[in-house]
């Protein structure tokens, strides 16, 4: 198979929070020469550009048009379908400013449009407030399900479960833009500009980077560095084309 670009998941692939897995830097640095590379994550608490730093101080080089987050994805799908609706955002600092870039206007009343993602911050007072507003007619996307994240103090909460709480409360399915959506496959596409049989997806979990690029007719390769662990792809019968035992496996002639 010739591949012309690369898309990287990042937590649990690339690092474990705040460290780096090792040589991670040195193999993605090499493999940057041969392919584009496009990083991918459905964590909406950090801008584009925070990212790019993050990943610059571990040594990768990377620009934030190289990034898509789950929350630039839902800035782009608001932009696209809901560009003059007020958004209720429950969510961090970094789906914010990704929103705010879009031009998208982000309001505590009035609003037609309801916008959840990880919020560390979240409490009953605004959930009560993102359920009137959806039971109100207001359109309910999310980020991304994510059940939970795997920090270094421990398993935390993930968008998901916020999610799932709200979807409880008003009886609705949100709209996903994250990993595994069509959505953000799409955008992968359209940023690369390459056929999607072109690109390997890369990523440490079944059920959001391997099924997206499986949906999106793109090749995959797990890294059992993170989430998915071998005995979980006859489990799940979710089928990569390639098992690395890390990042750091892959061939550069791949
Ligand atoms: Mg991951």
């Amino acid at each position: 198979m010739k591949f012309k670009a690369l898309v990287i998941d990042l937590d649990g692939s690339v690092y474990h929070g705040d460290n780096l897995i090792e040589r991670a830097d040195e193999a993605l640095n090499s493999l940057s020469k041969k392919y584009d590379l496009l990083y991918l994550t459905n964590n909406s608490t950090r801008s584009r550009a925070e990212f790019a730093r993050k990943l610059a101080n571990f040594g990768i080089s990377c620009t934030k048009h190289q990034l898509i987050t789950s929350g630039y994805a839902a800035a782009q799908y608001i932009q696209e379908h809901y560009a003059s609706s007020k958004i209720y955002v429950i969510g961090e600092q970094g789906l914010k400013d990704e929103l705010t870039e879009h031009d998208i206007t982000i309001s505590e009343d009035d609003c037609d449009c309801v916008l959840v993602g990880l919020d560390t911050e979240f409490t009953y007072k605004r959930m009560t407030k993102a359920l009137n507003y959806i039971l109100k007619g207001a359109v309910f996307i999310a980020t991304n399900n994510d059940p939970f994240l795997i920090t270094s103090v421990g398993v935390k909460p993930g968008a998901g479960s916020l999610v799932s709480a709200i979807e409880t409360a008003c009886g609705k399915k949100a709209i996903v833009t994250g990993k595994p959506s069509t959505f953000i496959s799409d955008l992968i596409i359209k940023k690369l500009e390459v056929k999607p049989h072109e690109i390997l997806v890369v990523g440490d979990n079944l059920q959001t980077d391997i099924l997206m690029g499986i949906k999106g007719g793109m090749r995959t390769a797990l890294v059992l560095t993170g989430a998915s662990i071998m005995s979980d792809i006859e489990k799940l019968q979710i089928h990569p084309d390639f098992i690395f035992k890390s990042i750091t496996q892959i061939p550069l002639k791949i």
